[in-house]
Parts: structure tokens; C-alpha cells; sequence
């Protein structure tokens, strides 16, 4: 068997048809810019997400940082984020000016600490973006608990959680501002790039949607320096489509992840993703295992624990992931290396030691093949050599132990 770790190609051959007709409609009628496709995503999006407006925008980044500047937010300001998560989330920050400030993240939910947000407030802090990694929601009455005692905005990063809740509320929202992308591999994901941001604020509703057209709020008025960052309408065509399946589709990617949960044996090594609580409503953006690093050290320099490590295969995580490619099982990790670690981030000071767990966990984790095309088969056929591989790993650790 061969499995890649996501495939389109299944979706496609079932709804490839429809979504064939809305493009080529939309070629046919030369509307390629706004018009009546983008308004009927945008109130579809609305509705399902279950606020007032909703903007749509050319990616899921370009959402984080319209949000951002819809607060004003920029030199020498400060938000609160994880550093395990896509690069864009503080990207966006550093991209309007501020800092980001990472606070550690818990290692079975990989979502951001939320006890240590508070010790790292101060008169800079503007925001929180708490990021609702892998479509698991962060815990959204704590975290607004925080920001309304610290006068704090709340953009939420769903780009991974479209569809996902907390409690009986949609993430994008909760907080002042959601920000999603759609870019293909996401839960609802279009032929390219795009985003939107969504909010129930009509001033910055009107502001966002300002700034992604030039800071423009009429033709050839611009009332601040914004951006070209709208959805194409080919984009919103095929979104149409989609969205229509969204539902199904998250459930089944529910029942997929109940389907690993059952089929991976328990391992002294293993751990499975767990949701954040009973409260989170979680669409399994992705399916994170964790395989333990029991030599982790953060006294190591980032090339060594990141680079060096997953060159020699050195740690039981890539040790798991390269046996798994030899028999067809095509993995992912996400992510392998934190933000803070990162070149781009080279000049700036991050204090290692409160991030401790971020670090550890990109070395442990692994993403399993989940798309919501997947057949039980081969589930099983990955469950099953994932139990045997970690089980004679582990026979053999002990025997040299
Ligand atoms: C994908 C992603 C983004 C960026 O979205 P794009 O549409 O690729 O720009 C931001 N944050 C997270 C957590 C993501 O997964």
C-alpha cells in the first residue's frame, strides 16, 4: 500500500464536476473581481462561522495581519503567541511592526500555556493570538478572562480550526477577530490561496475591509496605507462548492481520529493527541502523535536539537517515521522546528527556558495520514505497522538498556 499523508485527488473525483462548472461560469461572466460570488461566500462563511461579517482576503496570513492593523498594532507593541505553530502567526506580528512573545505551549493539547500568558504582560502587550493548532480550540473562557482584565484584544489564528468549537460557539467568534485561511490542505480549502477574517464589530469590520482593498473606503479615496489582498472570485466559486460539504467532512475526519484512537495500541513511548477538554470541539485538522525523546536537552543549540537530530535519524520520532515511509506510510512533521528557532528570528532573544516543551515537542511529534477520503483499510493497515515498529523498538531499547 501507499498512503500519502493528504491527497485532493479523492475529493476531486467526487465533486470535481461541480466545481468545474463554477469556474468555468465565472470565466465565462468576466466577473474576476468581487461581485456576487465573493458576497455569497462571505454570507455563507458568516453563517457557518456565526458572526456579523466576514472579509475575505487573499490568505489566512494577510488575515492575521489585517487584523493586526485593525487595531492599530505596530512598532514597539507586544503579542502574546505560541511558537509552535505555522511560521505566518508571528510572521504577521513582526510584519506590522511589533514582537512576538512566546509563551510555552502544554505538550498533550500542543496549545499555548495559558497560566503563563499573564507573568508576560506588560505595559507593550497589545493582543493575544491564541492559535487553535491542528483544529483543536484553545480554551476560550479563560482566555478571555485574561484579555478583559488586561485590556487586551483577542485574534484568534483558526486558520487550522474552521469548523471547530468551544462550547457552543464557533472559533473566529469568541475574540474580537478570527482570522482562517484557506489554503488547500486546511479544512476548508480552496484551489490556491486565500483567507478571510471574520467579526461581529461593524467599525472593524468596515476597517478590515478598507484595508485589504488600498485603505480604501471608496474609489480613489484611501484613507490609510493597506493592502491588495482580496479572495479571488475563482477562489470563492470553488469555496461555494465546498462549503457545502463542510460538515460532512468534518465529521468524518472525527471519525477517523476515533478510528486511530481505537486502532494504536498503547506504548510506553506513544502518546495520542488529546483535545483540550470536553468544552473543544475538535475537527482533526491533523492527527499529532508524539514518540518520546527521552535524550531531549535544551542545552543543545538549535542546529543540533533540530537540524543535526533529524539528519542522523537520532531520535525514536524519525526513527518511527522513516520505517513507516519504507512500507508506504508517507508522514509529516508538524512542526519541526519552533518559530523562535528559526533563522528569521536569529536577532531576536527568546528565553529558552520558558519554552521548554515547545521545544521537546518538535522533536517528538508526527503527523498521521488524515484527509476525510481515507479508507478504514488503510487505517488499519497504518495502525497495525505503527503498533508492531514501536513494539519491537521498544523490546530492543529494553533488551540494550
Ligand atoms: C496555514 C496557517 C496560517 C497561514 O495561512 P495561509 O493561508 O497559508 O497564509 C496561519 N496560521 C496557521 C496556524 C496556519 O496553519
Amino acid at each position: 500500500m501507499k498512503i500519502p499523508p493528504f491527497t485532493l485527488e479523492r475529493q476531486y473525483s467526487e465533486i470535481g464536476h461541480d466545481i468545474e462548472n463554477a469556474v468555468l461560469n465565472v470565466l465565462q461572466k468576466g466577473q474576476y473581481i468581487g461581485g456576487h460570488e465573493i458576497a455569497k461566500f462571505e454570507d455563507s462563511f458568516a453563517s457557518l462561522i456565526g458572526v456579523k461579517d466576514v472579509i475575505s482576503c487573499n490568505s489566512g496570513t494577510d488575515a492575521l495581519v489585517l487584523a493586526l492593523r485593525a487595531f492599530d498594532i505596530g512598532h514597539g507593541d507586544e503579542v502574546i503567541t505560541s511558537s509552535f505553530s505555522f511560521f505566518a502567526t508571528a510572521e504577521a506580528i513582526s510584519l506590522v511592526g511589533a514582537n512576538p512573545v512566546f509563551v510555552d505551549i502544554n505538550p498533550d493539547t500542543f496549545l499555548l500555556n495559558i497560566n503563563q500568558i499573564e507573568s508576560r504582560i506588560n505595559s507593550r502587550t497589545k493582543a493575544i493570538i491564541p492559535v487553535h493548532l491542528f483544529g483543536n480550540a484553545v480554551d476560550m473562557t479563560k482566555l478571555k478572562l485574561i484579555a478583559k482584565k488586561h485590556n487586551l484584544k483577542i485574534i484568534e489564528d483558526c486558520a487550522q480550526a474552521t469548523g471547530s468549537m468551544w462550547g457552543s460557539n464557533n472559533v473566529g467568534s469568541i475574540g474580537d477577530i478570527g482570522c482562517f485561511s484557506f489554503f488547500p490542505t486546511k479544512n476548508l480549502g480552496c484551489a490556491g490561496d486565500g483567507g478571510a477574517v471574520t467579526t461581529s464589530d461593524e467599525s472593524l469590520a468596515q476597517k478590515i475591509r478598507e484595508l485589504s482593498v488600498h485603505g480604501s473606503p471608496k474609489r480613489y479615496s484611501h484613507n490609510n496605507i493597506g493592502y491588495n489582498s482580496r479572495l479571488d472570485v475563482i477562489q470563492a466559486a470553488i469555496l461555494n462548492v465546498k462549503i457545502k460539504s463542510i460538515k460532512k467532512w468534518i465529521k468524518l475526519r472525527q471519525k477517523i481520529a476515533d478510528n486511530y484512537i481505537q486502532l494504536i495500541d498503547k506504548n510506553a513511548l506513544l502518546s495520542l493527541p488529546q483535545t483540550n477538554s470536553e468544552l473543544s470541539c475538535n475537527t482533526w485538522n491533523q492527527f499529532v502523535i508524539k514518540v518520546q525523546n527521552e535524550n531531549f536537552s535544551n542545552t543543545k543549540n538549535y542546529f543540533e536539537l533540530f537540524e543535526t537530530d533529524v539528519i542522523k535519524n537520532k531520535t525514536s520520532r524519525n526513527f518511527l517515521k522513516s520505517e513507516l515511509l519504507k512500507i508506504g506510510i508517507n508522514t509529516i512533521i508538524y512542526y519541526p522546528i519552533p518559530i523562535h528557532a528559526q533563522v528569521a528570528y536569529k536577532d531576536k532573544f527568546f528565553d529558552r527556558d520558558l519554552l521548554f516543551n515547545t521545544e521537546k515537542v518538535c522533536t517528538e511529534v508526527l503527523s498521521l495520514p488524515m484527509f476525510p477520503e481515507i479508507t478504514f483499510e488503510e487505517q488499519l493497515y497504518i495502525s497495525e505497522n505503527l503498533n508492531l515498529i514501536l513494539k519491537k523498538y521498544t523490546q530492543i531499547a529494553q533488551i540494550s538498556a
